[in-house]
């Protein structure tokens, strides 16, 4: 996962917090093309020390780091001290987020439920829990959660598929891991599945 990592200024001291429990997923509520240093603007005028978010992702995917990742964030009122905040720049009352952006946003936010320990419910959207639209009717909230608990399915088979592979490398019944590890995603043809609980028999024998 590429992070473009800007040398921000910050106009007073950042606090770390103490846990993380949520991912709060948010719009920028302006143009596609704003940038993350806009928004830093933007959250300077408003008194802050700097951009409140830990992460904007542009209108071509690119994701860019706000506030170190550690640091409270300045996103969602009453739940900033337990969150990580996700920016995706465009106004979803008026139109999508682009593919690319969507994309880089499964990216991220599965780097952060897997590095906190979450769960797919504690990704949200600002307006599940804050009175607001953010990130806006358009955003296609449904499908994302959804791809999300596909692809942690994929993520969990796959992990099996590793473990049990390495068991078998353990004793001998597999002699080229690498090329099995490729194809841990993909569908098993039943021969290859049978052939495997042959060999396993015979070797017990
Ligand atoms: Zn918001």
């Amino acid at each position: 996962m590429y992070i473009k990592e800007p040398d921000w200024r910050w106009n007073s001291g950042l606090k770390n917090r103490s846990a993380t429990r949520e991912v709060i997923i948010h719009h920028s509520d302006s143009a596609p093309e704003t940038t993350a240093e806009s928004i830093d603007a933007w959250h300077k005028a408003n008194g802050w020390a700097g951009i409140g978010y830990h992460f904007v992702i542009q209108k071509d995917g690119l994701i860019v780091r706000g506030r170190p990742e550690q640091s409270v964030g300045a996103h969602s009122l009453d739940h900033n001290s337990a969150s990580i905040g996700i920016c995706l720049t465009g106004d979803f009352t008026i139109s999508t987020p682009a593919p690319a952006q969507i994309n880089s946003l499964e990216t991220l936010v599965k780097y952060a439920v897997s590095k906190y320990g979450l769960g797919i419910k504690d990704v949200k959207r600002h307006r599940d829990v804050n009175a607001t639209s953010c990130p806006g009717a358009s955003f296609p909230w449904a499908e994302f959660k959804a791809g999300l608990e596909e692809s942690g399915m994929q993520d969990w088979e796959k992990k099996l598929g590793a473990e049990a592979l390495d068991a078998l490398v353990v004793k001998g019944l597999v002699e080229n891991p690498g090329q099995w590890k490729e194809t841990l995603g993909e569908v098993t043809p039943q021969w290859l599945f049978w052939t495997m609980i042959k060999r396993l028999t015979e070797k017990k024998g």
